[in-house]
């Protein structure tokens, strides 16, 4: 297929739009490269614009007769959402709308949209699944949610195909070293921990020891960067026109913070200083997934099942590329 990877010079749609290239489809990247990096695009294959440029992206569509679009296209700073809502609504809504305004000009009639396990606030059971009420507590989680009910609602009316991906926490690097995690500023845990290792931080803070959890810190279900593609690709041999999806995308395994930093230390060697600070606002205790209905769906299995072999990715990405891309 001829597939409009939007946002794929980022994290995930970078790692999604080789794994979709490898498996034989036409990619094309569209980013403004806000937070994009040039260098994690194939050359030729990148077309800069904005997602609020519907003439273009309408025009583009048409002149390269895509038949799919992935849309990775979000801004997605949880703590940034709620002091700065405004940028939120006006990217994640706006833009998205004016995406599917585009692929309904264009007679595009298949997506793929990367939602998140933050459209479920804090779950009221744990491992979640696709049933679990969908209750946001900050506007990053609201703006995905609010274009799942778009989706369903163009689905409906001008017979799209849709799947909504519900990522938890997308982790690691490609195995091949070259593409990996670069954003700034960084707030993540994993190469927060790891920029540590490299000598570029003292320590890594625990944001909290309390919760009701064995060792007190936060769980969280880590699912590596390539699994989450294999997925996407999946998903997208699925979709027919007119049909939906909607799917947790986790391994189904939580590890805390002490976890990751411990499988931190036994991957990099290095001692790696952790101090306890302040819970941060809004982080819900455990989240993990339940995917077992993306495994079943799209017959899927994540390759990548304990958090040491996606810290290894991880490392070998950060070691080679201390300085993230080198755009
Ligand atoms: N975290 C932490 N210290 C940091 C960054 C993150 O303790 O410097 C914790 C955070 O509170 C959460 C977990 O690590 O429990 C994962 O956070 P991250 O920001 O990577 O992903 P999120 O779960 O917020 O999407």
């Amino acid at each position: 297929m001829k597939i409009l990877v939007v946002g794929g010079a980022g994290y995930v749609g970078s790692h999604a739009a080789r794994i979709l290239d490898r498996a034989g489809h036409e990619v094309w990247v569209y980013d403004n490269l806000c937070y994009g990096h040039r260098s994690a695009v194939p050359k030729g294959r990148l077309i800069e614009g904005s997602l609020l440029d519907g003439a273009k992206l309408t025009e583009l569509m048409q002149a390269k007769q895509i038949e799919a679009v992935m849309h990775f296209a979000a801004y997605a700073y949880v703590g940034e959402s709620v002091t700065d809502p405004s940028k939120y609504y006006g990217n994640n809504i706006g833009g998205s709308i004016s995406l599917l305004d585009a692929m309904v000009a264009a007679g595009v009639k298949r997506i793929v949209f990367s939602s998140t396990t933050a459209t479920y606030g804090v779950p009221e059971q744990i491992p979640i699944t696709e049933q679990e009420k969908q209750q946001p507590i900050n506007p990053y989680g609201f703006t995905k949610l609010v274009i799942e009910q778009a989706l369903a609602d163009y689905a409906r009316a001008y017979d799209l195909g849709y799947a909504a991906l519900r990522y938890f926490n997308a982790a690691g690097a490609s195995p091949d070293g070259d593409l990996g995690e670069d954003h700034d500023p960084e707030t993540h845990l994993i190469p927060l921990v790891l920029q540590v290792a490299l000598g570029q931080r003292e320590q890594i803070s625990i944001f909290g020891d309390d919760y009701p959890t064995p060792d007190g810190t936060c769980i969280r279900d880590y699912i590596h960067i390539d699994d989450l593609g294999t997925a996407h690709l999946k998903a997208l041999d699925l979709l027919e026109p007119g049909q939906s999806l909607q799917l947790n995308l986790g391994t189904g395994r939580g590890a805390s913070v002490q976890e990751v930093i411990d499988a931190c230390r036994r991957v990099t060697g290095h001692p790696i200083p952790a101090v306890i600070s302040a819970r941060r606002e809004g982080d819900p205790p455990e989240l993990v997934a339940d995917s077992s209905l993306a495994q079943r769906v799209l017959d899927w299995q994540p390759q990548y099942n304990d958090i040491e072999s996606i810290v290894a990715t991880a490392w070998n990405w950060h070691r080679s590329h201390p300085n993230g891309y080198e755009d």
